[in-house]
């Protein structure tokens, strides 16, 4: 038999024993499950932000570390001030980082500013434009009286020290940086960043610089998968570009295999006779864990592992490739962070305009979410033309989330969607 007679017939017989399609929950599972946490790493606290915490973060102070006036104006004793209007004899100032340490006693007030100590002896601060200071006379006059502990932050009533402010698995956000600093952790142990290569295949993609002559189109998923797996905390290796033949594929894929804790590829993972990149893997001695999962877009992706490494077969179009990515590679690579939250979280969001479902599969239908005048989550879905519309994908924020076995979904319905990291 010819070559071309042997994988016509190779594609026959591929199509009639098919793999059976496991569900998208199950696949998240078995994804999760063959995924073990990369050793920890102590960082910089500079370099930490979007990395995943390995440690739970301990408050070493008290906050305030000392009872802490919210305003300027003058440590009182509400008591003496009841009332106002009325002259107290200033005895000393409290600036922050330069405190008064005596006893303020009866009659008597200390000029205070935001963020000083309040003065053994003061019981309130009065905001400095309810008072006049009479010139040279060391005497201020309160003018309106104010209650016991009004404008201070009492010593600990933030944070007591020993408190656990942040736990190990949370992602490290902008919002967290000041209380790591707050703490003391000028190094973070967080999860190493996995390693990840990633392969586009096909023999009709040139590079992003090149025309493409007849035939060919410009390889974007490598650059897209990039992209996300740079935003889940990872180090993208971009391998050159793999023609549709299995040698090369087979080379390749042990390479890179060898050197990364994660290969992607995409492409190559269909029903078509120059499809090879799950027979490479199968040559190669890898693994393979699932190779079609009721999904849509994103039906024919595979998860293996050779030796040590877990890959990722993700299908070719570009948008089976965002979809895909996000639901089981991202996962994966967050988990190997030791991220508590791996997966992307579901929210609900009402449907802006009908979507058609999937009979056997579970879809994931790209969507744009916005807010109502009254608040309230819409999705709205794009207008796309399937898989490969990876154009009108580009304004997508989110994924609509249709479970299997239903036709179509009229517009207000209730949905399940995840929002597209960004
Ligand atoms: P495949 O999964 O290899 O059958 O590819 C499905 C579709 O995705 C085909 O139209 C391919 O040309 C296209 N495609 C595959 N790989 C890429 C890539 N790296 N960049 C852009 N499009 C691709
Ligand atoms: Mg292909």
């Amino acid at each position: 038999m010819s070559i071309q007679g042997s994988r016509i017939a190779n594609f026959v017989i591929q199509n009639l024993k098919s793999p059976t399609m496991i569900p998208v929950s199950e696949a998240v599972k078995i994804v999760l499950a063959n995924t073990a946490p990369l050793p920890v790493e102590s960082i910089a606290l500079t370099d930490t932000m979007g990395r995943i915490l390995s440690e739970d973060i301990v408050a070493d102070t008290d906050l305030p570390p000392f009872d802490r006036a919210q305003m300027d104006g003058y440590a009182v004793r509400a008591e003496d001030v009841a009332n106002a209007p009325v002259r107290l004899r200033i005895v000393g100032e409290s600036a922050a980082g330069a405190g008064w340490h005596n006893e303020m006693k009866a009659g008597e007030a200390v000029r205070i500013m935001t963020g000083a100590p309040v003065p053994v002896g003061a019981d309130a601060v009065q905001q400095v434009e309810l008072t006049r200071e009479l010139g040279g006379a060391g005497t201020v006059e309160i003018l309106e009286s104010v209650e016991t502990g009004r404008s201070i932050v009492r010593k600990a009533e933030e944070i007591k020290a020993g408190e656990t402010v942040l736990r190990a698995g949370e992602e490290i956000s902008a919002a967290m940086i000041a209380t790591l600093a707050s703490f003391g952790y000028a190094r973070v142990k967080v999860g190493s960043r996995p390693r990840v290569a990633v392969m586009a295949t096909g023999s009709e993609l040139v590079g992003v610089d090149q025309k493409p002559a007849r035939d060919q189109i410009r390889d974007s998923n490598n650059y897209s998968i990039a992209a996300y797996a740079e935003l889940a905390g990872t180090t993208v290796e971009r391998l050159p570009l793999a023609g549709d033949d299995t040698e090369e594929l087979k080379s390749q894929i042990s390479e890179a295999a060898a050197r990364s804790d994660v290969l992607i590829t995409s492409g190559g993972v269909s029903m078509g006779v120059y499809d090879f990149t799950k027979a490479a893997l199968k040559e190669l001695g890898a693994k393979i864990f699932f190779e079609r999962v009721a999904l849509r877009p994103g039906k024919p992706t595979v998860f293996a592992r050779l030796e040590n490494c877990l890959v990722f077969g993700l299908p070719g179009n570009p948008v089976s490739v965002a979809v895909t990515f996000n639901l089981f590679a991202r996962a994966a690579v967050r988990a190997m962070q030791g991220a508590k939250q791996p997966c992307l979280l579901e929210e609900t969001a009402i449907l802006a305009r009908s979507v058609k479902g999937s009979l056997d599969r579970e879809s994931y239908l790209p969507a744009v979410l916005r807010t109502d005048e009254k608040g309230i989550l819409l999705a709205d879905p794009l207008k796309w033309g399937g898989s490969s519309d990876f154009v009108a994908f580009a304004r997508a924020t989110a994924l609509i989330n249709v479970p299997a076995g239903i036709k179509k979904l009229e517009a207000g319905s209730l949905m399940s969607v995840v929002r597209l990291p960004a």
